[in-house]
């Protein structure tokens, strides 16, 4: 089991590294996030024995649980990558390291306020590559007013976008819009140069188009069990 998990891994790193080649990027300025939603704890564990220091989960409960069961690792950053609700947000708060989806004031307001006297939370603006608002993210035209609403949150440290890429484009072409709305949050916030985008079947595009940050589940967990 364990060694199936470290080949696919290890396949996985090769793609991203040949993905970067073609791109003309450094492999070593991407972080691979391996995401674990609704895999035990112990799949974590397995692959921080195989040296993965970056998981990702999108429902704070079972985040909240996998962190509570494994307690401190060294090192590793658990990245929330789901839709946030702001009743949740001092639960986030407690258990990632990383939010992905701020893509309202009333999110980032409440983690800000659930982070009083705790250590910065990095955090991106997850952007709507759709027209569909029930995809999730901000719509592209209130990035600039978001951006200067985190900006505005003293315990939260704006890092960049994420985006997850529509059903029904080209993911090469998805992401280069969202290449081009990161360029206008960096625009206000210089620092903010994280682009969180790619998954298991649209990673290399990603990387083409910038990403510095993939979300990378089945290609490397292996089919997810059913859904609780
Ligand atoms: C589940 C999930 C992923 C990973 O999806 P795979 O197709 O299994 O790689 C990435 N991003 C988000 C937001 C997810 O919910």
């Amino acid at each position: 089991m364990s060694s199936d998990l470290a080949a696919r891994l290890s396949a996985i790193d090769e793609s991203i590294a040949d993905a970067a080649r073609r791109a003309g990027r450094d492999a070593a300025e991407i972080t691979r996030i391996v995401v674990t939603k609704f895999h035990p704890a112990s799949l974590v564990r397995d692959l921080y024995a195989l040296g993965v220091r970056d998981v990702g989960e999108n429902r704070q409960q079972e985040l909240s649980a996998k962190v509570e069961e494994l307690g401190a690792l060294p090192e590793l950053r658990w990245h929330f990558i789901g839709q946030a609700q702001t009743k949740k947000a001092g639960a986030i708060r407690r258990a990632a390291d990383t939010v992905h989806s701020v893509d309202r004031t009333r999110v980032a307001d409440a983690l800000d306020r659930a982070g009083e006297g705790m250590a910065p939370l990095d955090v991106l603006l997850q952007i709507n590559l759709t027209d569909d608002p029930a995809r999730g993210g901000a719509a592209p035209a209130e990035i600039e007013a978001l951006t200067e609403h985190v900006l505005g949150c003293s315990t939260l440290r704006l890092r960049g976008v994420m985006a997850v890429a529509p059903l029904d484009e080209e993911p090469a072409k998805a992401f280069a819009r969202l290449h081009g709305y990161a360029e206008r949050v960096r625009g206000i916030a210089p620092d903010a140069s994280w682009i969180s985008a790619g998954m298991t079947g649209d990673f290399a595009e990603a990387i083409a188009a910038g990403a510095t940050h993939l979300r990378i589940g089945s290609a490397i967990t292996g089919p997810r069990p059913a859904q609780g």
